[in-house]
């Protein structure tokens, strides 16, 4: 029988301000309907109140598991004003639902609890309640849906004044809405921590970023985790280098067709290449000379190089690599520091290589090659969501054909487009700002997370250099005690190509210590000789130069391509520069800031 007397239904967990809404609401003489625990309270408050069974003519069951869930409670709720509503309602002796004010079962607090088992918890899962929120959110065009006591007494105000207003309803419906989600990704959260946390779909990792941020996860919140661990457990900042190395090798391999690998340490690469064959001195600066079936395995050389690159850097690196990994690259994983290694599969004996590292710690992770991540990617910063669509931009060979200087220029050559496709690869994955040098197919000097451009263009033109030094005769021929760790060398080689070497003092003297004939520290006048022999080499940069500064110190090592995106007030200057230094621009129309 239609009424024009307006209906709330109340129905609420939390019971603060309850009493003053019921208070409220009976002033506008608003019909109320109660669930169990909440009409007993209005009742004994001395407020007129009707149980819901008052219109559903069935009792509360299950002990309180089916309170409203019914019929004339949610046709009264989700009718509209149509003519066809109101006749289903009429034929079936329904009113309609105007108010409903509902707040769930407390499932987070229970199960915050220590020790809380799952019967627990799936008793505090409140189903009728968001059902009635839900529905009342749905038919917000005409119901008004409380979810929170905070909203109560601004509700009253605006009834007390006539009707409730659109945009009031509205943003009661919104918050109903996240009320709800919050509430079921607590609930699916915790499912998913108790069954689906070994690995397959969350990953309890060891600690996040520092050792006392705890606890920290990894999960997907559909489908499994497209990564298995094979060995050792990861922490989070592994996670970080080896998702982030992954998508660089996989873009890598996919761009120019070789196997490709990447050494990371701190979300960024300290070297990335692809498998192209070593010289013999790139053999002896890689430290891989003695490396069994080197020559016969890309993926092999991809990580002599990658890793070959900036040694020091590398030390302790998360790597990935694009293959299936085979014994020869296993063997130079082996024998370096290193955290540990993703990959799209392990042949058994690259495995068993890889297992017996750090004493059985060492981390193996095996990726699925046909992942595909989402469009929309989103990190939360201080309780703040960021989404962003991915980065899903393709760099490729084509990637750099427009040529800006010099204006007749012939088409670049392969080696050219490879060690620029490389580079700017490399600069996806990379922090920003970043710029990244490039030779013989891999990373020679990598500038990341630097707030000033010229300062990545230093950073990495100096690793550049350090990384040449180390094939002058001087480095090559250095005769070593015996017995010097691999690390030690590499430190001790940095310190001499670098010209950080203390004239005298104790680090000079634990330096020269390592050696069974000390080599002669490099003059400003050998560095400049030797730099000058270093060319071919290719720039790219995540972002355009805006001062020429930056092309004069790209030239001082050897650079004779460099590829960036244009847009700068200084443009013009900076493609001049370029020109007089003999070295070609090349726009890459794409900025790729990372972080
Ligand atoms: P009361 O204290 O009134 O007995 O119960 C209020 C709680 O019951 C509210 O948190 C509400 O969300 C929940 N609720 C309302 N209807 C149902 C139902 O049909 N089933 C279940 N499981 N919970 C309900």
């Amino acid at each position: 029988m239609a009424t024009t007397r307006k209906t709330a239904i109340i129905s609420v967990y939390d019971k603060t301000g309850l009493l003053d809404l019921a208070k409220g609401l009976i002033k506008q003489d608003v019909r109320l309907l109660a669930s169990g625990g909440t009409a007993k309270m209005i009742r004994e408050s001395g407020f007129a109140v009707e149980d819901v069974s008052a219109i559903t003519h069935a009792p509360e069951m299950l002990a309180g598991r089916v309170k409203t869930l019914h019929p004339a409670v949610h046709a009264g709720i989700l009718a509209r004003d149509l003519a066809s509503d109101e006749k289903d309602l009429a034929e079936q002796n329904i009113n309609k639902v105007d108010y409903v004010i509902c707040n769930l079962y407390p499932f987070k607090d229970t199960i915050a609890k220590i020790n809380v088992t799952i019967a627990e918890a799936v008793e505090e899962i409140d189903v009728g309640g968001v059902t009635l929120i839900r529905a009342a959110a749905k038919n917000h065009t005409r119901v008004t849906i409380l979810s929170d006591p905070a909203d109560y007494s601004g509700f009253l105000e605006e009834l007390e004044k006539g009707e409730v207003s659109e945009r009031s309803r509205n943003l009661y419906a919104l918050k109903a809405f996240q009320h709800t989600a919050d509430y079921d990704a607590s609930i699916s959260d915790f499912f998913r921590k108790q069954y689906a946390s070994d690995g397959s779909q969350q990953l309890a990792l060891r600690y996040g970023a520092n050792p006392h941020q705890k606890p920290a996860a990894a999960f997907v919140k559909t489908g499994p985790l497209p990564f298995k661990v094979l060995g050792g457990s990861p922490g989070y900042i592994n996670l970080l280098d080896a998702l982030n190395a992954w998508f660089l090798v996989k873009e890598l391999k996919t761009a120019l067709g070789h196997p490709a690998a990447a050494s990371f340490k701190h979300v960024s690469p300290a070297g990335a290449a692809i498998g192209v064959p070593l010289s013999a001195d790139e053999r002896k600066v890689c430290m891989v000379d003695d490396i069994e079936g080197l020559e016969n395995s890309q993926l092999a050389q991809a990580y002599a190089r990658a890793r070959g690159a900036d040694r020091m850097s590398s030390f302790g690196d998360m790597i990935a690599l694009s293959d299936i990994v085979d014994v020869p690259t296993a063997k130079i994983i082996s024998r370096e520091v290193s955290d540990g290694v993703i990959a799209a599969g392990f042949e058994a004996a690259a495995l068993e290589i890889l297992k017996k590292k750090k004493g059985g710690k060492y981390l193996v992770l095996q990726m699925d090659p046909e992942y595909q991540p989402p469009a929309q990617e989103s990190r939360i910063v201080g309780g703040i969501t960021l989404t962003q669509g991915r980065n899903d931009v393709q760099i490729s060979p084509k990637s750099f054909t427009s040529i800006i200087t010099p204006k007749d220029s012939a088409p670049l050559s392969d080696a050219a487009l490879r060690d620029l496709t490389v580079a700017t690869i490399a600069l996806k994955y990379t922090q920003s700002n970043s710029v990244c040098y490039a030779l013989n197919g891999q990373v020679i000097g990598l500038g990341a997370g630097q707030q000033s451009r010229i300062h990545c263009t230093r950073l990495a033109g100096d690793k550049a250099d350090n990384w040449w030094l180390r094939f002058s005769p001087r480095v090559l021929d250095i005769k070593w005690k015996k017995g010097i760790k691999r690390a030690d060398k590499s430190n001790a080689i940095d310190l001499l190509v670098s010209g950080e070497l203390p004239k005298k003092g104790p680090q000079r003297e634990e330096y020269e210590a390592f050696f069974e004939e000390v080599p002669v520290p490099f003059s400003e006048e050998d560095r400049e000789e030797w730099l000058n022999k270093l060319s071919e080499v290719a720039v790219s940069s995540d972002a355009f130069f805006p001062f020429t500064d930056n092309v004069y110190r790209a030239a001082r090592s050897g650079v004779k391509y460099i590829a960036a995106p244009t847009g700068s007030q200084n443009d013009s200057a900076v493609f001049e520069t370029a020109q007089t230094l003999g070295i070609t621009f090349i726009e890459q129309s794409i900025r790729l800031f990372h972080h």
